[in-house]
């Protein structure tokens, strides 16, 4: 008789809550180094692909150079930081070329939370035209840009860090995922014209633990 099949379970998926004072200050987590420049790419669809997988841009992760593959936004946020939903949350694929094909996470993930500031309000980012293309590009076809992923992330890069899953198709458990703590003030149209379907709803944290590379301030 032969050993029962066990059916291997998603244990690792995404998105889920992130909680300041539920998560575990590890001081050995490195600051990420985001080497971005300005690069060509495509937006296909709602995702913004980077032209030759953008080696040019890319960050370094405890020590490997991680190329930014492509970008695309969700709204609201997937992900929420200590209970907060933002409007939108940028999600920056970058690819882990030094891990073996059998290693699980091969991507690591770099969320940003960006709330849209009133128009009028000071000194916000301006979402750029190419964005103003992503809302256009629902309708159909392909538009090129140069972008500059730099304009999108706050000036402290402290964070949070799990590993998970893709949030669309087949939510492989691929992911290390590393989202920004603070949210990005951005100006632009509403988000209106993103399809919330893309949306996941939040995963439960199963045998996880969160760790983030900042302490709390006593
Ligand atoms: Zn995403």
């Amino acid at each position: 008789m032969s050993a029962p099949v066990v059916t291997p379970q998603l244990t690792q998926q995404s998105p889920i809550k992130l909680l300041t004072t539920k998560s575990y200050y590890a001081p050995e987590l490195r600051p990420l180094e985001f080497k971005y420049t300005e690069v060509p790419g495509t937006l296909a669809g709602e995702e913004f692909v980077l032209d030759h997988g953008g080696p040019a841009c890319h960050v370094v992760f405890d020590g490997m150079k991680c190329p930014l593959r492509k970008l695309h936004f969700h709204a609201p946020s997937e992900h929420r930081i200590d209970g907060v939903i933002s409007e939108l949350e940028l999600h920056l694929v970058h690819e882990i070329l030094e891990y073996p094909d059998a290693y699980p996470s091969a991507y690591l993930i770099v969320g940003v939370m960006l709330s849209l500031a009133p128009a009028k309000a000071g000194p916000a980012q301006p979402l750029g035209p190419w964005l103003r293309g992503h809302f256009d590009a629902r309708a159909g076809g392909r538009q090129e840009h140069r972008v500059d992923p730099t304009i999108y992330l706050p000036q402290d890069r402290a964070y949070f860090r799990y590993e998970g899953s893709r949030t669309t198709g087949e939510h492989e458990e691929v992911v290390t995922w590393t989202l920004l703590r603070d949210p990005m003030q951005v100006k632009g149209p509403a988000p209106l014209l993103l399809d919330p379907e893309t949306d996941r709803l939040v995963q439960p944290l199963m045998r996880r633990y969160v760790l983030r590379n900042f302490a709390l301030i006593a």
